[in-house]
């Protein structure tokens, strides 16, 4: 059976929000099946974790890379040199329209005003709480600065326990499908926690299940997809809805694979057989 596998990088690929690994691009230069990749963060982020460190641990091959939750297309040949080429980039401003749109930006802006979602006075909170990644739009309540330094990891991990503990993103998830329902329904905007600290606002199939689609759009028979947040809310939960709601009449192509680490990837890749 024709084969490929599609596969998350941060959590999957590499160890939480760092670089990949040696150890990693030799496995993935020794898959005996295509593979194509699939990330939450946008080609800016990915580029020192992913992009540049596959060419310097010796990848030479192709694969094509959907980032920005999927919505961001490249095809990348390493063959010779590092290439990266852009195939097609979703744009959610134009997709909503403008009246959508700042419908959109006005209920994310509005919900942190809310006296219920504020933080507690010792977090810090930075610049760019909403951000428009062009096929997506990402909240972040503590906001984001460009180069994080030690004082930044340290208001990140005092979020990530306040938010286990207290269930702040949970509660903003609820409010926000609420009060964004109209456009849930009529323009497929889909919500889903962003890696530890924020929320990614995007449109259904504009997300981790394109690769998984195009794949199977280019004669593949059956499609592993490998990722460390298929839970529900999870950014890649969407691979997910798209297994469950595959029409009865024909066999699902599509396999989901929970991961807990790259190391563990590894032991998928060994158990699917899909290392050469
Ligand atoms: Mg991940």
């Amino acid at each position: 059976m024709k084969t490929a596998l599609a596969l998350d990088i941060d959590s999957t690929l590499t160890p939480p929000r760092q670089p990949i690994t040696k150890v990693m691009v030799e496995a993935l230069t020794r898959l005996n099946v295509p593979f194509y990749v699939a990330a939450g963060s946008h080609f800016q982020l990915l580029q020192n974790q992913f992009f540049k460190p596959m060419y310097e641990h010796g990848f030479r091959g192709r694969f094509d890379a959907f980032v920005s939750n999927g919505a961001v297309h490249y095809h990348c040949d390493y063959s010779k040199e590092m290439s990266i080429k852009l195939v097609s980039e979703f744009n959610i401003g134009n997709y909503l329209g403008e009246n959508d749109y700042r419908r959109l930006m006005n209920v994310l802006a509005g919900t942190l005003q809310m006296e219920e979602f504020r933080l507690p006075d010792d977090f810090t909170i930075v610049d760019n709480r909403i951000v428009d990644r062009v096929s997506m739009i990402n909240l972040c309540p503590i906001g984001r600065l460009e180069k994080e330094g030690p004082d930044a990891m340290l208001n990140r991990e005092k979020f990530v326990k306040f938010d286990l503990s207290s269930d702040y993103r949970k509660k903003i998830m609820e409010y926000l499908n609420l009060s964004l329902s109209p456009l849930i329904k009529e323009k497929h905007l889909h919500i889903t926690l962003g890696g530890q600290t924020s929320f990614d606002i995007g449109i259904w199939g504009e997300d981790k299940t394109k690769p998984v689609r195009k794949l199977l759009e280019k004669g593949f028979e059956k499609v592993i997809f490998i990722g460390d947040a298929l839970f529900k809310g999870g950014n890649d939960a969407a691979v997910i809805e798209l297994i469950d709601t595959w029409p009865s009449e024909s066999p699902c192509p599509v396999e989901a694979v929970q991961t807990g680490s790259w190391l563990e990837t590894i032991e998928i890749f060994k158990k699917k057989e899909v290392l050469g």
